[in-house]
């Protein structure tokens, strides 16, 4: 935007479009086709990796609470017995 005390008014279509500057951040260079790749080949879906449950034996998966006897750690947490603070 031209403030009026810059002293550059645009009366035409054409003078603005001269004046105009990017406001957006541009790329430099286009993303060669190996870096694009190099980028998406971590982008694959892979299965959760699943631990054994120390209590029960049943798969669950790491830092969370066995779905099957509700433990963390061997001990029971479900239902929660703490007062949320
Ligand atoms: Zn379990």
């Amino acid at each position: 935007m031209v403030r009026p005390q810059d002293g550059r008014r645009h009366s035409s279509s054409a003078g603005l479009r001269l004046h105009w500057r990017a406001l957006m951040a541009v790329p430099k260079r286009k993303t060669s086709k190996a870096r694009r790749d190099k980028r998406r080949a971590t982008h694959a879906i892979e299965a959760p990796r699943v631990n054994t449950c120390p209590q029960c034996g049943s798969p669950k998966r790491a830092h969370r609470i066995c779905p099957t006897c509700g433990t963390y750690k061997g001990r029971e947490v479900e239902p929660l017995r703490l007062q949320a603070p």
